[in-house]
């Protein structure tokens, strides 16, 4: 495999790597080990050409450093992506992938992300150790994402109303998928009424026999008069369009990049709508998946971390009211400081 190393200003490695016999094309971006090695999956996805995948690789590795400083774990970021072209053989592609990981020699951790699966993971792991979201490891992160989020709310609701009894407060869902139907359940559980949404009647369907939600229209779900709204399908949701119709006044959901740009996180503080950024509120399936496979911590211990997701929620909605600033700024200012404090303590 030919490998090209590429200087990022404040990215602390770049490598690209590129192999004819199996047509691979990949990308490892490590963007800090300040915490320990970076972590971060591996995306199988089309891309217009080389930039494109670096642009979001580079965007992608940074946002694992806030997230795994946030969620409290020693590792730091990193991402990477194998370009998808043409109808390749997988196990020649993410074994060539496993070869560039194996380059990083540990200070980079693979693992599941979008467009590969757990059978993806064995043929990396054919050529390196560092890959987690083996076969028959930690699992679905699906129901701890939902936990954590549901934590999330509860820490929202603490902040904003002084008591976290979710009993009888209303919940619009976006997304009806893994997480979503999970979230249901934890709602459900705790007492409170459920509207929710999906594209796929069969999914919507089961949420709502289950756990006896009202089914509207994905258009609708924006507007319905609800306590939280929760979404948990698609990226971007929260923007100049969507924002004004709220009429809810806590957001926490699952979906990733809910914000489709920083500015609508102070249009949501303006609306005075208390928002649990994404990233801290959805970390709930990296956190039992990193603590049980790299960590080696039994389930219940990584649980209980994920269960303190309520308690870095609260740090953000303190920070936010006493510097006057969103929570999503907010968010990213408690990640700051944690690295930070880790690189002074080396010092
Ligand atoms: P999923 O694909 O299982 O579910 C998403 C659901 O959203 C699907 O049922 C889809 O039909 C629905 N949907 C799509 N567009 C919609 C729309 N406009 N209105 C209503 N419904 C719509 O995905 P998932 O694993 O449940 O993840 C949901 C979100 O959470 C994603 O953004 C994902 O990146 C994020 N996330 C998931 C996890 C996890 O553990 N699965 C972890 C962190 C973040």
């Amino acid at each position: 495999m030919e490998t090209r190393e590429v200087s990022v200003p404040g990215y602390e490695r770049v490598v690209w790597g590129v192999e004819g016999a199996s047509g691979y094309h990949g990308i490892v971006v490590i963007h800090s080990t300040a915490l320990g090695p970076a972590v971060g999956g591996t995306r199988y996805w089309k891309y217009p050409g080389e930039a494109a995948a670096l642009t979001d690789g580079l965007r992608l590795a940074r946002g694992m450093t806030y997230k795994n400083a946030l969620a409290g774990l020693p590792c730091g970021g990193g991402k990477s992506i194998i370009l998808r072209d043409g109808c390749l053989e997988r196990e020649k592609v993410f074994r060539a992938h496993g070869r560039l990981v194996a380059t990083c020699a540990g200070k980079y951790i693979t693992g599941e992300d979008v467009g590969t699966s757990p059978a993806d993971m064995e043929f990396i792991h054919k050529e390196t150790q560092h890959v987690a979201g083996l076969q028959g490891k930690s699992g679905d992160p699906s129901p701890h994402t939902a936990r954590g989020v549901f934590r999330a709310t509860q820490a929202a609701a603490q902040f904003h109303w002084r008591s976290d009894d979710l009993r009888n407060k209303t919940v619009a869902i976006q997304g009806c998928g893994h997480v979503g139907y999970y979230l249901a359940g934890e709602f459900h559980r705790a007492g409170a009424k459920l509207i929710v949404a999906d594209m796929d009647l069969g999914r919507v369907d089961r949420v709502a026999r289950e756990f006896d939600a009202t089914a509207v229209t994905p258009e609708k779900i924006y507007s319905v008069s609800a306590d939280i709204f929760a979404p948990c399908a698609l990226g971007g949701i929260l923007n100049d369009q969507t924002i004004p119709l709220l009429q809810v006044e806590i957001v926490a959901g699952a979906a990733n990049n809910q914000l489709l740009e920083p500015e609508h996180g102070y249009l949501l503080q303006q609306r005075g709508i208390v928002y649990a950024p994404d990233y801290a509120a959805n970390a709930g399936g990296v956190i039992n998946g990193t603590c049980i496979e790299l960590l080696g911590w039994d389930a219940k211990r990584a649980q209980d971390k994920v269960e303190a997701i309520y308690d870095t929620l609260l740090k953000i909605f303190e920070i936010s009211a006493r510097e006057q600033i969103p929570t999503s700024r907010a968010a990213d200012c408690l990640a700051e400081e944690r690295l930070t404090q880790s690189v002074m303590a080396k010092i």
